[in-house]
């Protein structure tokens, strides 16, 4: 595996790669790998002939409160783990090659970035989507990977490709997760022993949120009363949102008759937490 730090050398490699007809599977990271991030790398390695994984901490899409600083860290290990699982090139640049000069141009999806974590991390999806359309420019790839575990990022960037003509196929994968249901995150290092304990409550009240939908229940009210419950019960979190909205626009829904996202995050003492759940909904009759 290539470890590229220069925007310059990695066109290069990128643009021979392209004469010889190679196929390009792209997947943006922030690093501290896991089988979540794992995961999405094997799937680009087995269906193109070159993977390439970005590593950047951006910080473009961190508000000035939030954990910027203390992001976990470990280029060494990440470059052990991108290695094994087939990875061809990692492209790790730092903050002053992706940003040479102060940034003037942000590229903004309106609407679908106000809500969920919208609503409490203003500034973030911009960040995101200006930092996802700039290493796009960079890579070019055929396929860019994302997790579902990041839902409406998923749907945000989906929604950028789509509306700047960006000449790629955007595929989301499965969230990963621990034993006891808990999505795998980089995050998840910073919770206390009982926090990580109660974690597990995110996944379960979605799980049983998803069973109640599928016996019948079209209340989204009260779906999203019974996870919020189900959280405060269990955990010493505080929940910053628990919605059930359209997986196509992320608008909230009232009756459920068409699949929806349930999504929610909560605020431990030592780390925030996401997680969410696609419920597909057959036609009643
Ligand atoms: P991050 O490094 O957290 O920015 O994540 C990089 C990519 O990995 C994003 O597309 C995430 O949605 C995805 N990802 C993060 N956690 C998971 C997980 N538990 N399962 C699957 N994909 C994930």
């Amino acid at each position: 595996m290539k470890i590229i730090k220069s925007i310059k050398l990695l066109r290069k490699e990128i643009a021979s790669l392209r004469k010889k007809g190679k196929t390009v599977g792209f997947i943006p990271t922030m690093g501290y790998f896991h089988e979540g991030h794992l995961s999405l790398m094997r799937q680009s390695v087995k269906e193109n002939d070159v993977s390439v994984v970005s590593l950047f901490v951006n910080p473009v899409q961190f508000g000035p409160k939030e954990d910027l600083s203390r992001y976990p860290r470990d280029m060494k290990r990440d470059a052990s783990l991108a290695a094994g699982a087939g990875v061809d090139i990692l492209f790790a640049p730092s903050v002053a090659e992706m940003y040479p000069s102060e940034l003037l141009t942000h590229v903004h999806v309106d609407a679908l970035s106000d809500g969920l974590c919208g609503a409490f991390r203003s500034g973030h999806f911009s960040g995101v989507v200006t930092v996802v359309a700039k290493l796009v420019n960079i890579v070019l790839p055929d396929v860019m990977y994302l997790g579902q575990k990041d839902a409406q990022q998923a749907v945000v960037i989906k929604k950028m490709i789509k509306d700047l003509d960006f000449a790629l196929r955007v595929k989301v994968c499965p969230t990963l997760r621990e034993p006891d249901g808990l999505a795998m995150s980089s995050r998840n290092i910073f919770l206390s022993p009982t926090e990580r304990k109660e974690a597990a409550a995110l996944s379960k009240s979605l799980r049983l949120a998803r069973q109640k939908i599928l016996k019948g229940e079209s209340d989204a009210s009260k779906i999203v009363s019974q996870i919020k419950k189900l959280i405060l019960d269990e955990t010493s979190a505080s929940i910053l949102y628990v919605v059930c909205v359209s997986v196509a626009d992320l608008k909230p829904v009232r009756r459920i008759e068409k699949d929806v996202l349930l999504a929610l995050a909560v605020k431990f003492p030592s780390a925030r937490l996401i997680d969410n759940e696609i419920v597909t909904i057959k036609k009643r009759c």
